[in-house]
């Protein structure tokens, strides 16, 4: 019999890159929209997928609709990738960002706990929980305390802890991935690393003019998504549950990613960026990276990607995407 495996936020990009890896892996795979639409649902067709996936529909903040998915789908695994993912629509938006991300979280360990203890359950954390983070301690490990900045930083937190709790109240096997940025082609158009590279191919390209960012001076831990759900994979096949931080270990500014997506493709920077401070956030995060050894020494998860290669590998899925975007939208 092959393993189920639900996973929430089905539309995302990790969700997508998760659905491919356990399909190749031989599992049935179930992925939970908020509503079934198949535009949303572009990242599926363009890895090739969506007929290897089922894609139902499920209210995560229903209690009653979260225990029903879980009787009709019966899974083994769980990964629960939904969420209101964007820190700054969560300084706009905090009522709904707190609320979708603890709610669901709490709806289906609870269902899991009522309906069968031995579903395995994978919850998306996040750097950001850390927060404000003095240099002494950067690396960031799994054992430093969470100081979230953000209403995101916050939910995803208060969601951790409810992961923590029912693995120690209940003996549920729970494992957290806590996730440094990272990116690929299929990220979300509001998220920056996307921005800066699709941004920079169609000024290559003729289609735009200018890039407008905000604070540069940032500097954050980035990987490739692909890679990144191979991990959180690998946590749910340990013999015991623990949480463990997924990151490259490497630090990069955004303007060095900047400067190196602009020469890449031969671009100017003087002639194409500009700067607006109203992009600025309020509260931001100066530096962040973190270290991987535990995913190392206990998942056997390597990762190998220096941030050049990162870059190539961006660009060159980017250009392949909007080849297959035009051909799609046709
Ligand atoms: P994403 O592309 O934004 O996908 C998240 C999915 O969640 C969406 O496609 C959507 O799926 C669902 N969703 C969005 N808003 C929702 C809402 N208000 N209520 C219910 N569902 C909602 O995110 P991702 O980059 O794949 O990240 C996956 C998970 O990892 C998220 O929980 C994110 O917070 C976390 N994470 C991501 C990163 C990163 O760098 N990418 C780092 C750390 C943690 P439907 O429209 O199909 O419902």
């Amino acid at each position: 019999m092959p393993k189920t495996a639900l996973i929430t936020g089905i539309s995302g990009q990790d969700g997508v890159y998760l659905a491919q890896l356990l399909s190749n892996k031989g599992y049935r795979v179930i992925g939970i929209t908020r509503k079934v639409n198949p535009a949303a649902q572009f990242r599926l067709a363009y890895l090739g997928i969506a007929d290897q996936v089922q894609v139902a529909e499920c209210d995560l903040v229903s209690p009653t609709e979260v225990l029903r998915c879980l009787e009709t789908y019966q899974p083994d695994e769980i990964y629960n990738l939904a969420a209101q993912s964007s820190v700054e629509l969560s300084f706009h938006q905090p009522r709904g960002t707190f609320s979708v991300n603890t709610q669901s979280v709490i709806n289906l360990l609870e269902a899991i706990r009522q309906f069968n203890r031995r579903i395995r359950f994978y919850q998306a954390s996040s750097s950001e929980m850390f927060g404000s983070v003095s240099l002494a301690n950067l690396p960031i490990r799994e054992s430093l305390l969470f100081y979230p900045v953000s209403p995101y930083g916050i939910s995803k937190a208060s969601a951790h802890w409810l992961t923590v709790n029912y693995r120690e109240a209940y003996g549920l096997f729970t494992a957290c991935g806590i996730l440094f940025n990272h990116e690929s082609a299929l990220r979300g158009p509001n998220f920056v690393i996307k921005k800066v590279v699709n941004t920079a191919m169609k000024i290559k390209q003729g289609e735009a003019n200018t890039l407008v960012m905000g604070n540069l001076a940032i500097s954050r831990d980035w990987g490739y998504a692909p890679y990144y759900v191979e991990a959180m994979w690998r946590m749910l096949q340990q013999e015991k549950p623990s949480d463990y931080i997924i990151c490259s270990g490497q630090v990069t500014s955004l303007l060095a990613i900047v400067n190196l997506v602009f020469s890449k493709l031969g671009l100017d920077m003087a002639e194409c960026l500009r700067l607006d401070t109203k992009l600025m956030r309020s509260l931001d995060l100066a530096i962040i990276y973190g270290d991987n050894s535990k995913a190392q020494r206990e998942l056997a998860w390597n990762y190998d990607l220096t941030i050049e290669r990162l870059i190539d590998r961006l660009l060159q899925d980017e250009a392949h995407l909007i080849q297959w975007q035009k051909q799609y939208d046709e």
